[in-house]
């Protein structure tokens, strides 16, 4: 960065910078004329020292790089007419943002006090200067949307099942805790069906582990669909399921549980050339939540109960 001369001498002239835009008079004049402009080369780094400036880009182009918490951000690129460092001089703090030429460029560089004798000088250089920061804060709120969208979206991804869309065992462990200190608090009753597929391992063994995929979809999808809006539906491991019943009673949960094993039954799964494969059933066991168990209990619970039906012939429910 080398300094070529000052403002007044060269052949840029006031009108043309954002900054000064109908703040054109002749006291404003008088204090960029002594400014200095420098020079940056392409790719070098325009150095701040510990304290900002503001730096407005006569000709070529910078790149910010705002220095964000989670590393590198997008690059800004400011074209000429347009400034740099407004917001950093405003509040006196370092400009921790990378600032790069990507252009052999001309910048204007006014030290902080000189910013603040323009905004005593005109109302027009304020007013400016607002103008200019709000569009900044639109910028970085939109910024901040879009990233926070894009968290929800990978969160999402990693709470469900890829092969059934269900909700997986990360999403179960930190909601069903959730879910049982809800249902204490409200006195409401909270029900689990865990289902096991029957003789899965044979339904691979005989139609192929694509089949058994395809079926595994099939049978989530008739869990997921006989279900209330307000239940939720869990890949809980390889082939076993879960359903979580907020606000259901135990007679309630079996009546939902013989609703899913009646589907499971009638539900038709179909191979790759479209040729129906046989019925698949599950057995089911239904716990509720009671007042002495942890949301682990009841998952054990439930799971004995799952054991009672395969015991008991499959293809049935067990409480
Ligand atoms: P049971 O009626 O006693 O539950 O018999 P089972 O054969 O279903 O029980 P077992 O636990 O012995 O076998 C489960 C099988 O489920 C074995 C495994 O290959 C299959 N399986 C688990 N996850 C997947 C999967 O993602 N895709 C496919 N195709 N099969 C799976
Ligand atoms: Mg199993
Ligand atoms: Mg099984």
């Amino acid at each position: 960065m080398k300094i070529i001369g000052a403002f007044g001498a060269s052949r840029y002239t006031i009108r043309e910078l954002e900054l000064f835009r109908d703040a054109d008079t002749p006291a404003v004049a008088a204090l960029l004329a002594a400014c200095p402009v420098v020079k940056v080369a392409k790719g070098e780094p325009v150095e701040d020292g510990l304290r900002a400036r503001l730096y407005v880009v006569l000709s070529g182009s910078l790149g910010v790089q705002p220095a964000t918490a989670a590393g590198e951000g997008e690059i800004q690129r400011v074209l000429p007419g347009e400034s740099v460092g407004e917001q950093s001089v405003l509040d006196d703090a370092a400009n921790l943002d990378a600032i790069t030429a990507l252009d052999d460029s001309e910048l204007l560089v006014i030290e902080p006090a000189l910013v603040w004798r323009l905004i005593d000088e005109g109302n027009g250089v304020a007013r400016n200067l607002l103008r200019l920061l709000s569009f900044r804060i639109r910028a970085a709120n939109a910024l901040l949307r879009r990233r926070q969208k894009l968290g929800e979206f990978y969160r999402q991804l990693s709470m469900n099942d890829g092969l059934t869309g269900l909700y997986n065992r990360a999403w179960l462990n930190d909601m069903l805790p959730k879910l049982v200190a809800r249902s204490r608090m409200d006195r409401s009753p909270l029900s689990l069906v865990m289902i096991d597929l029957d003789h899965f391992k044979r339904f691979n063994d005989t139609h192929g582990h694509m089949a058994g995929d395809t079926a595994l979809a099939t049978a989530a999808a008739v869990i997921r669909s006989a279900l209330r809006p307000s239940d939720f539906a869990v890949r809980y491991g390889g082939e076993e399921l879960m359903a979580i019943l907020p606000n259901t009673n135990r007679t309630l949960a079996v009546m939902v549980a013989e609703r899913l094993c009646a589907r499971m039954r009638e539900a038709v799964v179909f191979d790759d050339m479209r040729i129906a494969l046989p019925h698949l059933t599950g057995s089911f066991g239904v716990a509720s939540l009671g007042a002495e168990q942890d949301e682990r209990s009841l998952v054990e619970a439930a799971d004995a109960a799952l054991y009672r039906a395969k015991e008991a012939g499959r293809d049935r429910i067990h409480v």
